[in-house]
């Protein structure tokens, strides 16, 4: 029997570093999956439909929604956000994991759903050094940028609903903790039963 593969969910304030730490991650490990996510914002400069997000308008999110085609959704800034289900749940099926970046409302409801997901909160190694990054994108407004600031502090309350936190400050350390977070997990005995039934079968007078 294939073991299921792992959820990992990734969330923490905008600009903190989850989108470039994802994209090494997937880099550096071949089994991991990203799940691309449906939303109703427009693409910023350089970002692709179906490569960075569904681009969709909110007629489509709403039939999704209606349909029950979302793991989860969110309002984040004024715009819709939610994770197409069917592919995860193939992925996950096949032994394939998944890391889903999403927020803390989002998450929350994977965490009702899917208990066994594993929950990383992301969080930068100040406020300065946040809003420098967010700057330093280049890719949101004024009005945006500072709307994502005043959200950071309340947002990272939410952190104690998570499994574990990473701090990027370099985004090799981020990104190896995770790693080390994910073999952790996949030695976690509860996601084991199989491999300790087929060992003791192997060995049956032990
Ligand atoms: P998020 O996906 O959390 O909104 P991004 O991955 O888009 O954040 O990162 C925001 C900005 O910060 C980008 O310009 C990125 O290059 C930069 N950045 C990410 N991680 C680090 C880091 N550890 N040190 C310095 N800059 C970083
Ligand atoms: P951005 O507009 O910067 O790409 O994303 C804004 C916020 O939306 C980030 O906190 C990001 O994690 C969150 N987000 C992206 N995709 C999803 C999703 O599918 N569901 C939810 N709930 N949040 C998402």
């Amino acid at each position: 029997m294939t073991q299921q593969g792992i959820l990992i969910v990734l969330s923490g304030p905008s600009g903190t570093g989850k989108g470039t730490i994802c994209q090494e991650l997937l880099r550096s490990y071949p089994n991991l999956h990203y799940s691309i996510s449906a939303t109703t914002r427009p693409p910023r400069a350089g970002e692709i439909n179906g490569v960075n997000y569904w681009f969709t308008s909110k007629d489509e999110f709403q039939r999704m929604i209606h349909d029950d085609d979302l793991l989860e959704w969110a309002e984040v800034y004024g715009n819709y956000y939610g994770t197409p289900c069917r592919y995860v749940k193939e992925l996950l099926d096949s032994g394939r994991d998944v890391v889903l970046e999403i927020d803390t409302q989002g998450a929350m409801q994977v965490r009702g759903k899917f208990p066994q997901g594993v929950f990383v909160y992301i969080v930068p190694p100040s406020l300065e050094e946040l809003a420098k990054r967010i700057h330093k994108r280049g890719t949101d407004t004024e009005e945006s940028i500072k709307r994502r600031l005043s959200c950071a502090t309340l947002e990272m309350n939410q952190v104690y609903s998570y499994n574990y936190v990473v701090v990027n400050d370099e985004v090799s350390n981020a990104v190896h903790k995770i790693e080390a977070i994910i073999t952790a997990e996949k030695c976690n005995v509860l996601r084991n039963g199989h491999l300790i039934q087929q060992i003791c079968k192997i060995n049956p007078k032990e």
